[in-house]
């Protein structure tokens, strides 16, 4: 079964990128998630796979030599990959959105001429080191405060200095750490009363001198993301670092929403490997198990059905959530947004249990990957700046308030 759909909705190139990923996952990342994951240790096998294939240059556009996949052919991807490794899909989502937040996020947004040429320029330098020499990025934003939920400034400040920046701070739960090339860091512009506005996207080499990785990693699930603390002290890097002109983070959080959305696909792709897992171990077909039907009970199709209606209901939303991805999307489409996120996390959760729970003790033991399924799917929705909570907390207030709107301007 397609996460995408019927193939003849899809699009030449992504149909052959789709098939791409499945191959790699089902051959080279299904097999090895379970060390990855029984010893939290970062798929670099994985990415040199990915690398090969031309998979890191996915959102590179086609004139600096990637291959130019727009929004919705990277989600479908991204599902495809997250199906056999979650952890894989998810930390490769932290290197794609490098790419995309600089790529066709950033070509949607408003600059000044200068910020425009200045842009082209910094990210060929990025672009290159991705084609050219297959670097990773990653992208550290969450510090534990309240800045990666959108609520306050970031605070690792980024501090003008001749010919750049100077970068001090502290991220956590930065994936990739102590595997990406670059880190691309969000950050405050340190100027006196700076805001929220004054962001920063930097790429911060891995081996610039104040730039260390610490704390161990020894999560529920998601291991091989190796999420460790980034320090970042007195970093220097030049100006051509920026990811993104001064600001336009600011802009691209408030405009163009779709950015965060990228951290549900890998879920959706759980939630598949989930329901693709059931079917297969009732009609005694999972590979290493005894050859013991359980298809034929009514209880079993009936929890079964109940799987495929939500997985069904999850991928419609997902298809949609690929398709609407624009600037300055309309209330409603934003509010889909917020519902499909919130789904596809929710979701994916309740169809791993709902797997546990229909094909029995056998089915979660470490020995087979349901059980890393069911721990992997858990960590969707407590990914900032949308939690299921936030997701919940947005909706709720755009459904009762329009834009401006005060209660006290109520009689
Ligand atoms: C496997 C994994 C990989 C990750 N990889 C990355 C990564 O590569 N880069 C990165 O930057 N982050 C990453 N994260 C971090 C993630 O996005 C969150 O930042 C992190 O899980 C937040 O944890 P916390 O306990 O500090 O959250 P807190 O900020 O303490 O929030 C706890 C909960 O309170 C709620 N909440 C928070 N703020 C508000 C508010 N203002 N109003 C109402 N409710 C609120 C939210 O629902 C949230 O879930 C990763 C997390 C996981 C689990």
């Amino acid at each position: 079964m397609h996460i995408a759909g019927h193939p003849q909705h899809l699009s030449a190139q992504q149909r052959e990128l789709i098939e791409l990923a499945a191959t790699l996952g089902r051959e080279k990342f299904a097999p090895r998630a379970e060390s990855h994951d029984r010893d939290a240790t970062f798929p670099f096998d994985n990415y040199e796979d990915l690398r090969q294939a031309g998979l890191l240059k996915i959102c590179v556009p086609k004139a600096s030599g990637g291959l130019g996949a727009d929004f919705a052919t990277y989600v479908m991807v991204a599902a495809e990959i997250g199906r056999h490794c979650g952890a894989t899909a998810l930390s490769y989502n932290m290197h794609v959105c490098s790419c995309l937040w600089s790529g066709l996020i950033a070509d949607a947004l408003d600059m000044t001429p200068e910020q425009r040429a200045d842009h082209e320029a910094n990210r060929a330098i990025h672009y290159a080191n991705i084609v050219e020499r297959g670097a990773v990025y990653s992208q550290p934003f969450s510090e534990g405060g309240a800045a990666a939920a959108g609520k306050a400034p970031w605070g690792t400040l980024a501090t003008p200095v001749e010919g750049g920046y100077a970068v001090t701070g502290k991220k956590i739960f930065a994936s990739l750490a102590g595997a990406a090339d670059f880190y691309g860091v969000l950050c405050t512009l340190d100027r006196p009363g700076a805001t929220q506005r004054d962001s920063l996207y930097l790429a911060v080499p891995a081996q610039a001198d104040g730039v260390s990785v610490v704390g161990d990693w020894d999560p529920l699930g998601m291991r091989g993301t190796v999420s460790r603390t980034l320090l970042l002290q007195d970093v220097f890097v030049p100006h051509a670092a920026r990811l993104m002109p001064e600001g336009l983070y600011w802009q691209a959080a408030a405009r163009f929403p779709h950015m965060f959305a990228t951290l549900s696909p890998t879920y959706m792709g759980i939630a598949q490997a989930a329901y693709d897992f059931t079917v297969a171990y009732l009609r005694a077909e999972v590979p290493g198990m005894p050859k013991v039907l359980r298809r034929m009970y009514p209880t079993k199709q009936i929890a079964v059905a109940d799987m495929r209606i939500k997985l069904e209901q999850t991928r419609a939303l997902f298809l949609q959530n690929a398709r609407d991805a624009t600037v300055d999307p309309d209330k409603d489409t934003r509010m889909r947004l917020y519902a499909a996120h919130y789904t596809i996390m929710e979701n994916a959760q309740a169809l791993a249990a709902l797997a546990i729970r229909t094909c029995g003790g056998q089915s979660m033991l470490k020995s087979l990957p349901l059980e890393r399924l069911y721990r992997d799917a858990r960590c969707g929705s407590l990914m900032l700046p949308w939690t299921a909570e936030l997701c919940v907390d947005r909706l709720g207030r755009e459904c009762l308030y329009e834009a401006g709107e005060r209660d006290e301007e109520i009689e």
